[in-house]
């Protein structure tokens, strides 16, 4: 019986382990493919305290260490059915049926792509899911965002203290963000709106030169040069094997308050998993150690209390 077993092994994840290793708790970390998630996805990171600059898998390995120096190191099985109500927790995986008294819901979100054909190749490279991560590397740079929900609209205003000129490319000729973003928009002199917009091509080999658009009104096709190209058209969250076990939103994501708490005693979430204003490394890292804070204050407090 662990006390937690803590499913995922990104940012979120691992940042849970670190605390559950140094509270010396009975800790299992699951994780389907590598550890770091998103992160070890990602060309470089800017923005975590401490570290001014780094390539996203060498974080991904450093929090890897991190976690083994106090005793934990990610399981890689992939996670096939929980049992979440009761007193016992049940993880499955193909090899084995583990016992838990909680645990940590830490499987992250992965950002909507395009489908462009070399959209994966220049990640990275130009194109970029996050410009609040990425923006500052596009300094005096032409950019573009697809999107037009709250994302793609603050995105671009962010861009725009960045770069010279931003394109925003939307597919209809009406955004769906908040009207109060739309018009701070609005109000950029540096940014341009494309309506009815979609992109047809990214243009680059290493890095991104331009890309092909169509008018999907009037058929009119054009190319624009730029050197980013920001895809803001959401996130999946890769919440489906908690389906119907914990309480989510209409879209996917676990509800759950700062506290990190489910609608399940003893059943946290943290991470891109749960809805948040901001979805970054730090915040994820804060959600892991918020989450197994709760963890502890379970198991001391109602664990014992609960009959099963
Ligand atoms: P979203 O609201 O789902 O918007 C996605 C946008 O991308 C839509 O405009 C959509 O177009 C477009 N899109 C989707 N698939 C596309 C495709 N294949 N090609 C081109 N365009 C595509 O996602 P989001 O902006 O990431 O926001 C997610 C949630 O977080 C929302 O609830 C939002 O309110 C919230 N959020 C809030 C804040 C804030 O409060 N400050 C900030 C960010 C996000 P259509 O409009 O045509 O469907």
């Amino acid at each position: 019986m662990f006390d937690v077993i803590i499913i995922g092994a990104g940012p979120a994840g691992m940042a849970a382990a670190i605390y559950a290793g140094r509270a010396k708790l009975d800790t299992l970390l699951l994780e389907k493919e590598f550890a770091g998630g998103q992160v070890a996805k990602t060309y470089e990171v800017a923005n975590y305290p401490g570290i001014a600059a780094i390539i996203g898998p060498d974080l991904a390995l450093q929090m890897q260490e991190h976690a083994k120096v106090f005793g934990i190191s990610p399981v890689v099985e992939e996670v096939t059915e929980v049992q979440l109500e009761g007193k016992t927790k049940i993880v499955k995986t193909r090899k084995h049926t583990y016992e838990s008294k909680t645990v940590i819901i830490a499987t992250g979100a992965n950002w909507k792509e395009l489908g462009l054909p070399m959209e994966r190749t220049l990640r990275g490279k130009g194109v970029s899911y996050c410009a609040t991560c990425d923006g500052a590397f596009f300094d005096g740079k032409v950019t573009a965002i697809v999107g037009g929900g709250d994302t793609a609209v603050e995105d671009a205003i962010f861009l725009a203290r960045h770069s010279p000129k931003v394109y925003v490319i939307h597919r209809r000729n009406q955004f769906r963000a908040a009207k109060v973003l739309q018009e701070k928009l609005f109000e950029q002199p540096n940014v341009e709106v494309l309506w009815d917009t979609e992109v047809l091509e990214i243009i680059g080999d290493d890095t991104v030169k331009g890309i092909r658009i169509k008018n999907n009104k009037n058929g009119e096709m054009k190319e624009l040069e730029i050197e980013g190209l920001f895809v803001a058209i959401g996130t999946i969250p890769n919440g489906a094997l908690f389906t119907g076990k914990v309480a989510m939103d209409e879209v996917g994501y676990i509800q759950a308050g700062e506290d990190c708490k489910t609608d399940v005693p003893g059943v946290f979430v943290a991470g891109d998993l749960r809805r948040k204003v901001l979805m970054q490394i730090i915040t994820a890292a804060a959600d892991g150690a918020v989450a197994l804070y709760g963890v502890e204050k379970f198991i001391i407090e109602e664990y014992d209390q609960i009959v099963g």
